[in-house]
């Protein structure tokens, strides 16, 4: 029987010579499924921009809404920012097509209140921004700006998880705009 060989080193550990580096972000397909599927699920980062204008506007004059959306660009390039987001629209998606066993398939398309799995998932981008990220989301959540609340409205479409997630970098990116440019 052929022994399968193994894929990225040679014996002695050594690395095959071949593309080792690390693709830069334009050309990395995991943050273009990413942006892709928020599309698909009708948010751009344009949106999600507007909303951290919305938040951080009153605390800097100058702030534009390309810098929100350079701000939104740089949380979404993290790899648990992708995983996230993917993870949560996977959910919603296949909650949509009744695909979940139960009792996670009503659990999710009712967006039961005590199920907060998907706020769990949605402060796992905003941890990475520390406690003003925090202190953000809190805020998102509850008077949810811009295409937060379109979200949350009845609809054909199950967005249990895509608020929220969101909410989440909505706030990660307004927390990055906070720390870069400190107090003007
Ligand atoms: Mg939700």
């Amino acid at each position: 029987m052929a022994v399968p060989e193994k894929a990225a080193t040679r014996p002695g550990g050594r690395r095959r010579p071949g593309p080792a580096r690390r693709p830069r972000p334009g050309e990395d397909r995991l943050r273009e499924t990413t942006v892709r599927w928020l599309a698909d699920r009708g948010v751009s980062l344009e949106d999600i921009g507007n909303i951290v204008l919305e938040i951080q506007a009153p605390f800097y004059d100058s702030l534009t809404l390309n810098e929100c959306v350079e701000s939104v660009n740089r949380v979404i390039d993290k790899r648990e920012v992708q995983h996230a987001v993917i993870t949560g629209i996977a959910l919603d998606i296949l909650a949509e097509q009744g695909k979940l066993p139960e009792p996670l398939q009503g659990t999710i398309i009712r967006d039961d209140s005590l199920f907060g799995i998907d706020e769990v998932l949605a402060l796992s981008i905003t941890n990475v921004y520390g406690s003003i990220g925090l202190t953000n989301f809190g805020y998102l959540d509850k008077v949810k700006l811009g295409v937060i609340a379109r979200l949350n409205g009845r609809g054909p479409h199950c967005h249990t998880f895509l608020d929220d997630l969101v909410a989440g970098i909505a706030a990660a990116a307004a927390a990055r705009i906070a720390h870069t440019r400190g107090h003007d």
